[in-house]
């Protein structure tokens, strides 16, 4: 066989693999999903860390957090606000919090999803929630207040079936009505 024999080959086998790789790819399952339709989504893993948003206390009726404020100094971009109160469930001995969250506001236009604030939160009262699309026109639209963080954070603990790490500890329920005690349901 001379030298131009063996080159149209060597061109031909070439041809029939670039052809069996574009059949491959065109027959494959797509792994990329259309945007925005609802019903072709990925399922977003449990341990995803979109925005963060506020537990609910669901025996007690009432938030985590105590608005101590430890998130709010350590945040790297200072986009988040709270204050505190006393709380009037405590005085009637169905809380074992004194002091709960008053107000609270995230910039979540400015968050970086560094997840900081959940690290250094001693209450089990904020995490990383799976709310990722938020976009808005406006350029202060994604500041958001205590009772839109708390829906937020809800909708976390139903898909996730959330339980804080340390429940002893954080859990707002008086002694002997942990259980049974709720008046929430998820
Ligand atoms: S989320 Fe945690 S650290 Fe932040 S104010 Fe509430 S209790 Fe304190
Ligand atoms: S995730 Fe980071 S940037 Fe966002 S609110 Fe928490 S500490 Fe601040």
């Amino acid at each position: 066989m001379n030298d131009q024999a063996t080159n149209r080959k060597g061109i031909l086998i070439g041809f029939i693999q670039g052809l069996i790789v574009t059949i491959r790819s065109t027959l494959r399952r797509p792994v990329t999903a259309e945007y925005p339709s609802p019903d072709k989504r990925l399922d977003l893993a449990d341990r995803y860390m979109a925005f963060p948003a506020l537990m609910w206390d669901f025996e007690v009726s009432e938030p985590y957090c105590t608005g101590c404020m430890v998130c709010i100094r350590e945040c790297p971009t200072q986009c988040m606000s709270a204050t505190m109160k006393d709380n009037p469930l405590y005085s009637e001995s169905r809380s074992r919090r004194r002091k709960i969250v008053d107000e609270f506001q995230i910039n979540l236009g400015r968050c970086i999803l560094c997840g900081i604030c959940v690290d250094v939160c001693n209450f089990d009262a904020i995490e990383m929630s799976h709310e990722h699309e938020l976009s808005k026109y406006e350029r202060n639209g994604n500041r958001v207040d205590l009772g839109t963080l708390l829906s937020m954070g809800r909708e976390y603990q139903r898909k996730v079936s959330w339980e804080p790490s340390q429940p002893e500890k954080n859990k707002g329920a008086p002694a002997g009505e942990e259980s049974g005690a709720g008046k929430d349901t998820l």
